[in-house]
């Protein structure tokens, strides 16, 4: 899969992307990430990207032809046009689901915002506009490392482990259950001794899963009860979560 990153901060994008599983991924060119430089699609001596806005009032937009003008070079390297997103605080919410839809474009085009955002007419040429959340950041860097991040674990081979994947939390609809490493015993702030739960040291495998599935279910339905109308659940997991709601009532 690939992606390119429009940006004024290349490098920020670019040292993100070198840690970790998506930096192994484009090492081993499972992921392809071409970052861009829109100071590189200017004409002038100053490589100016952003201007004053039409009708004043504060701050700085940038302008619509550098990035036209990068989205040409990028849509002329391949003859399939490829997706092209634009981090907006007004777009559609990142969720799992966006996340899985996302991931079945074989190229994405990410335009990173600056200042009070992009001249309107640049949105012309946008597939879709995504937000990360409802609150408002500096720029469009770190939502566009958000969403490759979160797309890129599904490409298959980005992550080593895929069932590690589907169990994360959203994959089925549920949130995670919890994780322990050894030791099986640590000492807590106050002096409290800290166990792994004994059924992790049991060995008993079907014991282990049915536990996982327990505490996932009980953990989405005292965190996020409206996940549960949407999750996928099999005959163990309706049982274990009637068990569950009804233990919830009686505390
Ligand atoms: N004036 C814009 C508004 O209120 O909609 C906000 C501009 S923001 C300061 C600058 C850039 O950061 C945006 O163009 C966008 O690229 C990015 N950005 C900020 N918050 C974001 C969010 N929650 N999700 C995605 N992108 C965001």
């Amino acid at each position: 899969m690939r992606f390119d990153v429009v940006t004024i901060f290349p490098a920020m994008v670019q040292q993100a992307l070198s840690a970790g599983i998506v930096g192994r991924a484009i090492e081993r060119k499972t992921l392809d990430v071409v970052v861009h430089d829109l100071r590189d699609f200017t004409t002038d001596r100053h490589r100016v990207v952003d201007d004053v806005p039409y009708g004043g009032g504060p701050g700085m937009v940038l302008k619509p032809e550098p990035l036209f003008r990068a989205l040409d070079a990028i849509e002329a390297e391949d003859a399939a046009r490829p997706t092209v997103l634009l981090t907006s605080p007004q777009g559609t919410m990142l969720t799992q689901a966006v996340v899985e839809r996302l991931s079945r474009h074989p190229r994405l085009v990410l335009l990173c915002g600056r200042y009070e955002g992009v001249d309107e007419r640049v949105r012309s040429r946008v597939d879709e506009e995504i937000s990360i959340g409802d609150y408002v950041l500096s720029g469009g860097e770190l939502p566009a490392l958000v969403i490759i991040d979160a797309v890129a674990r599904l490409v298959p081979g980005v992550v080593g482990d895929e069932q590690s994947v589907a169990e994360d939390s959203f994959g089925r609809g549920l949130l995670d259950f919890p994780h322990y490493t050894r030791p099986a015993e640590v000492t807590g702030s106050s002096g409290d001794v800290l166990r792994v739960p004994d059924v992790l040291l049991s060995g008993n495998h079907a014991e282990i899963r049915r536990w996982r599935k327990r505490e996932a279910l009980s953990r989405t339905l005292a965190r996020r009860p409206d996940l549960l109308e949407r999750a996928v659940l099999d005959d163990e997991e309706v049982k274990l979560l009637r068990e569950v709601t009804a233990q919830e009532k009686h505390r």
